[in-house]
């Protein structure tokens, strides 16, 4: 699967927000984003209009790369999100948000998204009992996610630091399981986003 290999924390600092790409570093002083808060590149620090195109691109860039999906992903789930009821914006994040490697790291299982993806495609979890390996799949409310028993004894998941878990979802730390209690709201996404912006552009 395609993925970014560049410097992250640049992207942060694009964005002029903390975007949590690189696990534990993002809550360190050593942040990028908050030593140098300034747009990366030679006229960063002058750059002041933007134009409307240019805000609603910003909104959709943050998105996909809080995400750490590429532009064709991206879309591809704003399309499916248009075709569900409601409003499209609201189906784009919760589509995102029940994509399997974002659940296992809402679920404190991995420190970033880009290691969670790692993880899942090397075949560390199950989903109600069933091992999958597809970081893009979409999970629903009830299912329940673990760490393959194979797996469950390796540091990595034992020592991983613990980062407060949202309500939709739960987690026993001790068996290295959890469950999607309900599909989650508007409000609890915790990214800053006006997401009608990304509608506005895709509607171009
Ligand atoms: Fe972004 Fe984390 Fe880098 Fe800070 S440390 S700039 S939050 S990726």
């Amino acid at each position: 699967m395609a993925r970014y290999t560049e410097a992250v924390c640049r992207l942060c600092r694009r964005e002029n927000e903390k975007l949590f790409l690189k696990g534990t570093r993002c809550y360190t002083g050593k942040c990028a984003s908050t030593r140098r808060s300034y747009v990366p590149g030679q006229h960063g620090q002058g750059r002041k209009k933007v134009s409307e195109y240019g805000t609603q691109l910003r909104e959709k860039q943050k998105t996909k790369r809080f995400y750490g999906l590429l532009e064709n992903q991206f879309h591809n789930t704003f399309l499916t999100a248009s075709r569900l009821k409601g409003k499209s914006g609201e189906n784009l994040l919760r589509l995102l948000e029940l994509r399997m490697d974002n659940i296992v790291y809402r679920m404190g299982l991995a420190s970033s998204r880009a290691e969670s993806r790692q993880l899942v495609t090397h075949g560390h979890f199950t989903v109600n009992g069933k091992k999958v390996d597809i970081p893009s799949i979409k999970l629903k409310a009830g299912d329940v996610i673990a760490v393959r028993e194979r797996s469950r004894t390796s540091s990595k998941f034992r020592d991983m630091p613990e980062r407060p878990i949202p309500q939709w979802l739960t987690l026993d730390r001790e068996a290295l399981k959890g469950t999607i209690v309900q599909v989650p709201a508007r409000g609890d996404v915790d990214l800053e986003v006006r997401e009608h912006l990304i509608v506005e552009l895709y509607s171009k």
